[in-house]
């Protein structure tokens, strides 16, 4: 046998491990556990982001309460000075009465706020609720499956692992420059081997010049000009 065909033999036992690897990545199960991998992230990710946000808005809460607090003080402070300094004019009672409202609005502005906040706040913790049930739910999920998914993927693999000896045993008759062309050839054009069939090349279906179909009939390592395979004569 000449190179070419013992690089045709290998490439034989090559596309079957290619195969092979393919269904294993592609295999439905493993596709599922995947999804629900993806989907367990984006549940942990959205948990992350409530727990950010409720941690800002209890920030938020502090900071309101502090500041009710101080205008409350404020407003007994100035009830203290109308006792002590009732106003003596018409215009120090409206400055009063003005201070005493910006006070009493500011505070009714912190409490709407307040409430507001903690609204949303309850809203995250339902929806952190739901989140982690959601999470459970697709973890409990992804449980049931990897299990025996892990046997078939051991199966498969040693599977692969025989595919692979088997071509590796192969490739030991093909020269290593052959070699290293068809796995140029693979980076493009797959498989990388195509036989010609009359003046057409196997792998593209493009017909070739009769100088390049008799220059493979005459054993000469030829690629073909549209795909770049080797063209091999079976
Ligand atoms: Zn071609």
């Amino acid at each position: 046998m000449d190179q070419l065909h013992l690089l045709w033999e290998y490439q034989q036992a090559d596309v079957e491990a290619d195969k092979k690897e393919n269904a294993i990545r592609r295999s439905p199960t493993r596709q599922k556990l995947v999804k629900y991998r993806e989907y367990l992230i984006e549940q942990q990710n959205t948990m992350h982001r409530i727990e950010d946000e409720v941690a800002a808005m209890a920030d938020r809460l502090e900071a309101l309460k502090d500041a009710v607090s101080r205008t409350d003080d404020q407003l007994r402070n100035l009830q203290a000075k109308i006792e002590n300094e009732p106003p003596v004019n018409a215009e120090a009672a409206r400055q009063y009465i003005a201070d005493a409202r910006r006070y009493q609005n500011n505070i009714t502005a912190y409490e709407q706020e307040i409430r507001k906040i903690s609204k949303d706040v309850g809203d995250r913790e339902r929806l952190q609720h739901d989140v982690k049930l959601r999470a459970a739910k697709a973890k409990n999920e992804f449980d049931k499956l990897k299990a025996p998914y892990d046997v078939e993927f051991k199966e498969q693999s040693k599977e692969l692992e025989v595919l692979r000896a088997a071509a590796a045993e192969k490739a030991k008759a093909v020269p290593e420059d052959l070699m290293e062309r068809y796995r140029t050839i693979k980076r493009h054009s797959v498989p990388p081997l195509a036989p010609l069939l009359g003046d057409q090349c196997g792998g593209c279906n493009m017909s070739l010049p009769s100088a390049v179909s008799k220059k493979v009939k005459a054993g000469e390592l030829v690629e073909c000009e549209t795909c770049g395979r080797l063209l091999i004569i079976l």
